[in-house]
């Protein structure tokens, strides 16, 4: 069956949004930046969301010491290593908050990684051959080589307090030759949670920006937590009903983890029974619940999140790889003869 989102898969996927969007795969590209956050230096509080270690998300190539364009190349090499299909990038600002800066500081940090790279100039960079062999680029050892590698556009990570009018319009402007989408972490869409967890937002201030940013033209994906404090398995499923009614394109879903040396991992170790941690079967199912309610017109970025097992305090089952994880999912929906959107009601 071919479901309204285009092909067989069993839920709108962000590969399917990318063949849509650029006719080909493309990859994301990770760069630190040396943003900051208001959660942590003061501006809104200093402890941070009680959850927070950017550390663990963060590739091993992605360092603030290095430029922007060293990081895009060693992001590119590393990902020709691993997925080789890939030829066009979006740098992708991903740790901390990547609006926290005056504008036209903004502007010349997303230049930069818009003005991509000259592979040429980065006689380190070895490229695979439609055979599968490596071939260096040493200005001299040239057989099969593969396109070019581009950065063709720019994926902002933020807090949902940290966008204003000046910033979209800048990104408007940008987006008349780039990709450029705003990645808002939203985290839950109850505000006692939100406050238990040390946000600094409320909902309203993420739905605002929302909507806001999607009246712009600009895409537009927000990052929940399945699983955090208080929030009972139906608290969280009725979350689908209020996320399909937003102007989204995109959602990744993270399992809650609690990571070594955040303040969760002490709350966690005084109180573990105000802590449901799912189980693997148990969240497969549970994201597969919550995406029968989940609008099919909003592509799923991620149902799990995956970091290093070192980074974590507990939770066995989470050292299983996202793609692991994910092929389980979908085994599961054809198991269950469901899809996303499901019970949306029309
Ligand atoms: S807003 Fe983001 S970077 Fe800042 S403390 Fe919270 S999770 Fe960490």
């Amino acid at each position: 069956m071919i479901y309204s989102w285009g092909d067989e898969r069993r839920f709108n996927s962000y590969s399917r949004y990318f063949v849509k969007q650029f006719g080909r795969r493309v990859q994301k590209i990770s760069i630190d930046a040396g943003f900051s956050c208001p959660n942590r230096d003061g501006r809104i509080s200093t402890g941070g969301c009680t959850f927070c270690s950017n550390e663990a998300f963060n590739p091993s190539y992605c360092r603030p010491e290095k430029s922007i364009k060293q990081q895009i190349e060693e992001g590119i090499e590393f990902h020709r290593r691993r997925y080789r299909r890939a030829s066009q990038y979006l740098a992708y600002f991903q740790p901390f908050s990547n609006t926290y800066k005056p504008l036209e500081e903004l502007k010349s940090i997303y230049q930069q990684a818009l003005e991509g790279i000259d592979t040429l100039a980065c006689p380190s960079m070895s490229y695979r051959t439609t055979a599968g062999e490596s071939v260096s680029m040493d200005g001299q050892t040239r057989y099969d080589m593969p396109p070019k590698p581009q950065i063709i556009g720019i994926v902002i990570g933020t807090r949902p307090d940290l966008i204003d009018e000046g910033i979209l319009q800048y990104l408007n402007e940008i987006q008349k030759t780039h990709y450029v989408m705003l990645e808002y972490g939203v985290e839950s869409v109850y505000d006692e949670t939100l406050k238990r967890v040390n946000r600094g937002h409320d909902f309203a201030t993420a739905e605002h920006v929302i909507r806001l940013t999607a009246e712009h033209g600009i895409p537009c994906g927000a990052h929940f937590i399945f699983g955090l404090p208080g929030e009972s398995k139906t608290v969280m499923l009725n979350a689908a009903d209020i996320i399909s009614q937003l102007p989204l394109t995109t959602v990744k879903f993270h399992q809650l983890q609690i990571f070594k040396g955040t303040q969760m991992a002490e709350e966690y170790q005084l109180h573990p029974e105000h802590f449901h941690l799912f189980d693997l079967e148990e969240y497969i199912d549970f994201v597969i619940d919550f995406a029968e309610r989940l609008n099919p017109n909003i592509v799923i970025e991620r149902f799990a999140g995956e970091v290093p097992p070192r980074y974590l305090v507990s939770e066995p089952w989470m050292k299983l790889r996202y793609d692991e994880v994910l092929s389980l999912t979908e085994k599961r929906m054809e198991e269950r003869d469901t899809w996303q959107g499901k019970k949306v009601q029309v």
